[in-house]
């Protein structure tokens, strides 16, 4: 699904362009390169790919897989989207070591299958994964993303900033949603704390395109979105989730 020139959805189980775990799954393109954010829980990733196939320009590739966090909706698909591109998976570096060789318990998966997420009989398909450091960017070509690890929803979760045609857009993975809502799990690695202590990097980034992992995106004004969650933080009472 085309989101503007530069830009499309290739993954979501929310609005039903892939299967029904699957995190928001986007595309970037710039000429002759290609990124994704996120890859999706790794069942039916072959939707994905069709997807990618249908949207990507044909003289344009797909470079590499930027990933916002290691729990199984955003990151069980990563080894096979991978092998599908021979491409690398960059993450930060908790985040990484995870997506290598992460527990159950790391994942959040002892948590997140009983509670009917997953299936009971779901797998974590570990890969490869490249670290990058709060404040390193990933480039290929026009296409430069720069990471803003924010300790959070999980230990590493990392936003992908992009400046480009669009102004500056932002890709928050489970950090923040629309209308300023915060992604806190009662699981290992999430914490209330952490968003206290970390959020304020998000503060004034000046968004524009604003693309979280769930729900609805913002072709615009995305900072505001940022802002209120940031309000919210500096409150007394545990802010709005989900
Ligand atoms: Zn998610």
């Amino acid at each position: 699904m085309r989101v503007n020139e530069y830009l499309c959805l290739v993954g979501s189980g929310q609005f039903g362009l892939s299967n029904r775990m699957d995190c928001h799954v986007y595309l970037l393109h710039r000429g002759p390169d290609a990124v994704l954010i996120d890859a999706g829980v790794g069942v039916e990733p072959e939707r994905i790919l069709e997807n990618i196939a249908a949207d990507l320009p044909p003289t344009a590739t797909v470079r590499a897989i930027l990933l916002t966090h290691s729990h199984s909706d955003h990151a069980g698909g990563a080894q096979a989207l991978s092998k599908a591109f021979g491409c690398p998976v960059y993450a930060s570096p908790a985040e990484g070591a995870i997506v290598r060789a992460g527990t159950d318990h790391e994942l959040g998966l002892d948590r997140a299958r009983p509670s009917g997420v997953y299936p009971m009989d779901y797998e974590f398909a570990h890969c490869e994964a490249q670290d990058v450091g709060d404040g390193e960017t990933v480039e290929f070509g026009e296409l430069a993303l720069r990471a803003v690890v924010v300790p959070s929803h999980s230990l590493g979760s990392t936003a992908w900033v992009y400046d480009g045609p669009g102004g500056i857009d932002l890709f928050s993975g489970d950090i923040v949603f629309a209308k300023g809502a915060i992604g806190l799990l009662n699981c290992y690695g999430s914490s209330l704390e952490a968003y206290r202590e970390n959020f304020g990097k998000l503060a004034t980034l000046g968004i524009n395109g604003f693309y979280p992992g769930h729900f609805v995106f913002c072709l615009e004004n995305g900072q505001q979105h940022l802002d209120l969650a940031a309000e919210e933080l500096k409150a007394l009472y545990v802010p709005k989730c989900f």
